[in-house]
């Protein structure tokens, strides 16, 4: 994956070499799902930022990708987006596997007076809530969670999630449009610093 030029701009050549690399990995281990992330992404950031449109489908591609693994994520930068959240639900509704921490079991067990057994499991490496897809919890006819107040981290923190080394980073869901504009806003404000164009509607960085 070669990085286009305007990012060069930007970036150190070190640390554009390292973005490649990582744009890269993901592409490899993520795959298709990946792909679809992205894909969104580059019709939403062609659609929000107008600059971008004088850039090809594969350039932007790289420029996504790249944007996707430089800066580590963060809740501030999550709740500035917060907006991008269309309460579509498929969070709690289409998800087959949600994996809480073991406390967060612990915890709303207790709470709900009821045995950790009847409403977690553990699957070897994981503890998972019981009946999901939809969440045992997800009111269908409101969209609400029942147990809003006690949700496990995971809920809390969503689109965002920890990666293989431990850090913070949006999940590439395409079904989610928090994530995926998040990516988007990450991609216009480095286009931004490139001087790709000047008309973009990003909440600024703090
Ligand atoms: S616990 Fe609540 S917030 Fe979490 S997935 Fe279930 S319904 Fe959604
Ligand atoms: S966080 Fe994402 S998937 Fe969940 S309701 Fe918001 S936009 Fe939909």
């Amino acid at each position: 994956m070669s990085v286009p030029s305007i990012l060069k701009n930007v970036f150190a050549e070190s640390d554009l070499v390292h973005a490649e690399h990582g744009a890269e990995l993901n592409f490899q281990n993520l795959g298709a799902k990946y792909a679809k992330y992205v894909a969104q992404a580059i019709s939403d950031l062609k659609l929000n930022y107008p600059p971008a449109r004088s850039f090809s489908d594969d350039e932007l591609r790289k420029i996504v990708a790249v944007a996707d693994v430089v800066g580590l994520d963060s809740r501030t930068r999550m709740k500035r987006f917060k907006s991008a959240c269309s309460c579509c639900g498929w969070c709690c509704s289409k998800t087959h596997r949600i994996v809480v921490r073991e406390e967060d079991a612990d915890r709303i067990s207790r709470k709900l007076k009821a045995k950790r057994a009847d409403l977690f499991v553990f699957d070897g490496k994981d503890w998972l809530i019981k009946d999901v897809h939809p969440c045992r919890w997800w009111n269908p006819r409101n969209g609400r969670c029942a147990i809003y107040n006690d949700r496990p981290h995971t809920c809390r923190v969503w689109p965002m999630g920890i990666n293989d080394a431990g850090e913070n980073t949006i999940i590439p869901e395409s079904h989610c449009n928090y994530a995926v504009m998040t990516l988007v806003y990450k991609a216009i404000n480095i286009l931004e610093a490139a001087g790709a164009g000047t008309q973009s509607q990003v909440p600024a960085e703090g």
